[in-house]
């Protein structure tokens, strides 16, 4: 799905390089459309905030734990400050104009992250963040895996 996104997106890309590595498979229970969505939102926010010539990578791993897959989109782009890091998924919040402004002009409207974390909501996916001013951010998406029914035609 990410690599269906990112070829849509045509993020096989002049402008950065982009890298996918899928070291593990799973299946997963999900409304395609807003999955897509989300990984869009995603995807373009680290376009968006990080400079020509950066580097994007997502990367899929199981976790140990047997019933997630920890999905990793991480860009070495502009990245965001410790204060504003739990604000970015609030309604029409972006960090301070004038320096995403100086990073490159891109604009927006504020909603991206905040659709996208009620996204991961609606899925059981739980959302983290690392980041660090001028070295990129990492989102981490824990994604629970199917089990053995899909969900609608479970009894419990
Ligand atoms: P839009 O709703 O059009 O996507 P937006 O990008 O401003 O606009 P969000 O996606 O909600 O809105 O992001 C909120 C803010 O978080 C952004 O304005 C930006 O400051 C910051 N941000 C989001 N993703 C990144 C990233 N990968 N690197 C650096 N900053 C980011």
């Amino acid at each position: 799905l990410v690599e269906d996104v990112m070829r849509k997106m045509k993020l096989v890309t002049k402008t950065h390089s982009v890298d996918l590595l899928q070291n593990d498979e799973g299946v997963i229970y999900a409304d395609q459309v807003t999955m897509r969505q989300m990984m869009r939102i995603f995807l373009e926010n680290s376009v968006k905030y990080t400079p020509q010539g950066g580097h994007i990578t997502a990367r899929a791993r199981r976790l140990p734990d047997g019933g997630h897959i920890m999905l990793e989109l991480a860009d070495d782009g502009i990245g965001i400050a410790k204060e504003d890091q739990q604000r970015v998924f609030e309604r029409f919040y972006r960090v301070d104009a004038s320096r995403t402004k100086a990073d490159g002009g891109v604009s927006g409207t504020g909603l991206g992250l905040s659709i996208a974390s009620w996204i991961c909501e609606q899925h059981g996916i739980e959302i983290s963040m690392e980041s660090a001013l001028g070295k990129g951010t990492k989102m981490l998406l824990k994604i629970p895996l199917a089990g053995e029914k899909p969900p609608a035609e479970r009894k419990d």
